[in-house]
């Protein structure tokens, strides 16, 4: 069955198809075989809340043979090595992906190159020496990055940042604090924005370079450890074959991120919301009261169909800001309500699946309180909900009214 008229390319379906495909042969067994790893914390973290080395060892293991079964690269362009399906084929696998696996799943987050933690589009602007040191290795899932652009006195105003990068003889010494940076704590480069005298530049660090520090793990939602990091950079030395795109145009390549990311939590709202309203569905119908399923209660079921209402927007709205992005259109004031409406939709769905569970949706075995914990932080991550409606406004006052 489906619900959407619009076919999608052959291509797109097959490799959407695929790595749900793998996620079931490679992921979710793992996570079964692992569960005592995966319900000890103390054996997710290490001390200092980074993600233990056997943990690590998993992940990579999960990049690796998706990158082997031909999955992990297939949305990275050519021209870097990957199988160049684009945008759409991003937002259909990455949702197709969150649907079936839900929260419990989450090494499925590293069976797809991950557009901040894995190569994308974004590298297409580095030099061909960075290019031969750097792809081999993220392309075949060995190694991975991330993206820092956030530091503590810039966030949703990005273009304030503050780290510098101060000429010295061929090259540039960086100095400055990131934060928020997802993946940083094991990653093995990072995409640093720094301000210049000609406006703001990207580099390509190696994680090692001496004087990059992470400087904290940052934890969420009373965790003992954590995915994001507080860095350090300290006249760490950067030469121009490691520039992601020309010197003083970085802020482009930052923007390029941020869509892709919104394209990701589109579709990570979409397939968590669906997961849960699947379950809230079938819960409804084996939870008895008041002698009769609650699902004959349309106290139940009227907020279930709000959630079908908005989840099947947001999934078209989420495949049509995928497909202008193919087309080579920036996309701002649509990728910006996909988003916005996306995780608030996706979110409200999850809560009203918990309140169709009762006081079993509260449970950890269901994940439902998982999923919304997930979703909650997107309302902020990649944009918040605010400043899109900032950059929609914006666009309408301009006179783009186009929907
Ligand atoms: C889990 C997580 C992962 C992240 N990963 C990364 C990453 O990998 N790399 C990276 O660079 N960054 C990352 N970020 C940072 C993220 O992009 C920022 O948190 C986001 O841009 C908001 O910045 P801020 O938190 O400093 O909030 P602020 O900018 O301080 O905003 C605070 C509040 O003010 C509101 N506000 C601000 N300006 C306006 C306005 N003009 N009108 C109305 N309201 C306004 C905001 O909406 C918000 O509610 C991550 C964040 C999270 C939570």
């Amino acid at each position: 069955m489906t619900a959407i008229a619009i076919e999608l390319p052959e291509a797109v379906q097959v490799a959407s198809d695929g790595i749900v495909a793998f996620a079931e042969q490679e992921v979710m067994p793992r996570h079964a075989k692992l569960a005592d790893l995966f319900e000890d914390p103390t054996r997710l973290y290490d001390s200092a809340g980074r993600f233990s080395n056997e943990l690590i060892a998993v992940i990579t293991e999960v990049r690796m043979a998706s990158a082997q079964a031909g999955f992990f690269s297939m949305c990275v362009p050519q021209a870097l090595g990957g199988a160049g399906l684009g945008h759409l084929a991003y937002y259909v696998a990455w949702q197709a992906l969150f649907h079936r696996c839900g929260p419990k799943n989450w090494l499925m987050l590293y069976a797809l190159a991950h557009w901040a933690f894995g190569p994308s589009k974004l590298l297409e602007q580095i030099s061909d020496r960075a290019k031969t040191e750097f792809l081999p290795d993220l392309i075949s899932g060995k190694k991975s990055m991330c993206f820092g652009l956030t530091e503590p006195d810039a966030g949703s105003d990005a273009s304030r940042l503050q780290t510098k990068a101060v000429a010295d003889g061929q090259g540039w010494r960086v100095s400055g604090r990131k934060i928020w940076t997802t993946n940083a704590p094991i990653a093995d480069y990072c995409v640093v924005f720094a301000k210049m005298e000609e406006g703001i530049s990207a580099f390509m660090v190696p994680t090692d370079s001496e004087g990059f520090q992470i400087q904290r793990i940052i934890k969420l939602f009373g965790h003992i450890g954590g995915d994001e990091a507080e860095i350090a950079l300290d006249n760490v030395y950067v030469e121009p074959w490691q520039l992601v795109g020309e010197i003083g145009k970085g802020f482009s390549a930052a923007l390029y991120g941020v869509s892709l990311g919104r394209i990701y939590n589109s579709a990570r709202s979409v397939g968590y919301g669906r997961w849960a309203l699947e379950a809230a569905v079938e819960f409804s119908k084996i939870r008895n009261a008041f002698g009769q399923p609650i699902a004959e209660y349309q106290g139940i079921t009227f907020p279930l169909a709000d959630s079908a209402m908005d989840l099947h927007a947001a999934h078209l709205m989420g495949i049509n800001a995928a497909m202008l992005l193919d087309a080579g259109e920036p996309a701002v004031k649509e990728l910006s309500m996909t988003k916005a409406f996306s995780v608030q939709r996706g979110l409200t769905a999850v809560d009203r699946a918990i309140q169709t569970h009762g006081a079993m949706g509260f449970t950890n075995e269901l994940g439902l309180t998982e999923a919304w914990q997930a979703l909650r932080v997107v309302n902020v991550a990649d944009g918040t909900n605010e400043i899109l409606k900032k950059t929609i406004a914006q666009r309408l006052q301009k006179g783009d009214l186009s929907l």
